[in-house]
């Protein structure tokens, strides 16, 4: 049976010692300069190479061409302290002899005098375990020790050593691994090992072991047990260390990004019908959302040396998806995440508990803590920063102001009847939940909305990847006058795809989370100003006019017929014709408002009043 990896990598001298450099140097240059002491504390977290050092210490001290920092790794004193077998060399570990008699036995071992070597190395693990009648028994010998012994106590707690040894000794602080230094590690081990391992497994080892060389050894042999001649996969290494698989994750953060809830709980469906465990899930969940709020943070985070593991083209996905959600609701999807994972250790039902954080995450309009409230501030201070320099919040629904200097593309709202903007500035109205409050959304002109164009797309490709294609290659934003965009199309048949079915919806939905308020998207077919339009993008305010403004769903579904209003048709297929006056654009056409709908506009309009509900009086 073939030794454990980690037994037969365990560093023979100080410079094999990965990652302690700060520690074997010092070690190095007191063994140069003869400056020795009689006691050594290490200190630090389990399987760093601790106890290691302790014996290229003792192999150092002991070895023929000794003291010298670079035992030479063939005498007979450096093999026999490899082997263990050296009786100069006693390794106990504290945990099973923490007793009176075992540390008065020591006590006796050490008045003898080295049997082969020039000193007496005893290295005591789990120091903190010893207990304080068995310290008082070792007390004299390791105050005064015979000038041939050397004591090194390690510990993973040096807070629960007893002062009285601590003060007795000097006091060596060992860390966890960075990353990418024990990635190298595990690399130069599979090299040697001959074996092939796709470089996105590496990561994963890393990541599992958490700083730690013998675990990520432990696990890497693990790993590689039964793998055959194709070398280690990321899939096989994902599945057998019960991991979450980057691409869920990457699933679980756009649908939330975009507040798609269909999309996060089927990635929760995923989970658990692929047999994962949810609390793994909500872990992995939740070291994503740290790593986004870092990148969120410090944008250039890998090149100093902060997101080491994670692979170049995911920081991409994850760069955009830091920056659609933002600081505020990361930190506070980490919280909930976090919050969840605690409810998570005693329950029976995780999965019940998984799926309640993901409702919660979704929806920081439902909750009142400081940190939701912050979510939506931070939604609305884009959504200002994107109008001129975060333009001053009108104090009453905004008057409807002159038409940008935009291309005066024109096009004809049809469909729905049209919103009568002379009566009521659609940006004073309030959508619902995360929309602006009445009135306060800076106004955005066409070259803000240009700028944030690419974000509002990023969140439609997390919808439906097809609207995205769509727009990303066929369409331009040309004009914004109050909520209504223009989207310029490369062609008539562009143009109508858009109008058809949920791709309005998406966008419509896509503007709102970016931009916050209720958009009408108005379509042109590349015609230049002043000639016929194409079709009409279905517009939203459809809900805000009249229909109960249902709360949760901040965007009303499109008309059904999918944006076309009769007599519409020559539009889109008829869009060479400046003529036609079919397409012309009805700019100063009479809003076809009716009944209530009009005395609600008026009231929204004049007295910010807001529909609660509505009355079925018939
Ligand atoms: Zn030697």
């Amino acid at each position: 049976m073939a030794t454990a990896l980690y037994n037969r990598y365990r560093p023979r001298t100080f410079a094999e010692v990965v990652g302690q450099g700060h520690v074997t140097d010092a070690l190095q240059r007191a063994l140069r300069s003869g400056r020795l002491h009689h006691a050594y504390l290490f200190s630090g977290p389990r399987g760093c190479g601790k106890t290691s050092s302790a014996r290229i210490l003792a192999a150092s001290l002991n070895c023929i061409h000794g003291p010298t920092p670079e035992p030479c790794g063939v005498c007979e004193q450096c093999t026999s302290i490899r082997t263990g077998s050296s009786i100069d060399v006693v390794e106990i570990d504290a945990a099973s002899h923490g007793l009176v008699e075992d540390t008065r036995d020591l006590r006796e071992r050490a008045a003898f005098m080295p049997a082969s070597g020039r000193y007496r190395v005893f290295v005591i693990d789990e120091a903190h375990m010893i207990t304080p009648q068995g310290f008082n028994a070792l007390l004299k010998i390791v105050e005064e020790p015979p000038p041939y012994v050397v004591f090194v106590f390690a510990t993973t707690d040096p807070d629960r050593v007893l002062a009285t040894i601590r003060s007795r000794t000097f006091h060596y602080q060992f860390g966890l691994v960075p990353p990418r230094v024990l990635e190298e590690h595990l690399a130069h081990v599979c090299r040697e090992e001959g074996v092939t391992v796709e470089s996105t497994v590496l990561p994963l080892v890393v990541r599992v072991a958490e700083g730690s060389v013998r675990d990520s050894l432990s696990v890497l042999d693990q790993l590689l047990a039964g793998v055959g001649d194709g070398g280690l996969t990321y899939a096989v290494a994902v599945a057998r260390l019960g991991l979450t698989d980057a691409l869920l994750l990457d699933g679980a953060v756009d649908a939330l990004a975009a507040r798609d809830a269909a999309g996060l709980f089927g990635v929760v469906e995923r989970v658990v019908g692929s047999g994962q465990d949810p609390r793994r899930f909500a872990t992995d969940l939740l070291e994503r959302l740290r790593d986004l709020v870092l990148l969120e943070a410090v944008p250039d985070a890998r090149e100093r040396g902060m997101l080491d593991l994670v692979p170049a083209d995911q920081l991409v996905r994850m760069s955009a998806q830091a920056a659609r959600m933002g600081a505020a609701e990361l930190s506070r999807g980490a919280d909930v995440v976090h919050a969840a994972l605690i409810d998570m250790r005693g329950t029976t039902t995780p999965r019940l508990v998984l799926e309640l954080l993901c409702a919660r995450i979704l929806l920081p309009a439902a909750a009142s803590d400081p940190a939701s409230v912050l979510v939506r501030l931070d939604r609305l201070e884009r959504r200002l920063t994107l109008g001129d320099g975060g333009a001053p919040a009108a104090p009453t629904p905004a008057v409807p102001v002159a038409a940008p200097p935009a291309p005066a593309v024109v096009a004809e709202p049809v469909g729905e009847p049209p919103v009568p903007e002379p009566v009521v500035a659609p940006a004073g109205i309030p959508p619902a939940e995360v929309g602006p409050p009445p009135g306060a959304p800076g106004a955005l002109d066409v070259g803000a909305l240009r700028a944030a164009w690419p974000r509002v797309l990023e969140v439609v490709k997390a919808k439906k990847r097809l609207t995205h294609a769509v727009l990303d290659r066929h369409a331009e934003v040309v004009a914004v006058e109050g909520q209504q965009i223009t989207l310029l199309y490369t062609n008539p048949a562009m143009a109508r795809r858009l109008g058809e079915g949920v791709n309005t919806e998406v966008l419509l939905e896509a503007l709102t989370e970016e931009l916050g308020g209720t958009w009408r998207v108005v379509a042109s077919t590349g015609a230049p100003a002043g000639s016929p339009a194409g079709p009409v993008l279905p517009s939203v305010d459809a809900a805000t006019w009249g229909d109960p403004p249902a709360p949760p769903p901040v965007v009303a579904p499109p008309v059904a017929d999918g944006g076309f209003a009769p007599g519409d048709e020559p539009a889109p297929d008829d869009p060479d014709d400046p003529d036609d006056p079919d397409d012309a654009v009805p700019d100063g056409r009479p809003p076809a408002l009716h009944g209530e709908d009009a005395a609600l506009a008026l009231l929204r309009a004049q007295m910010g009043a807001a529909v609660l509900g509505q009355v079925d009086n018939s």
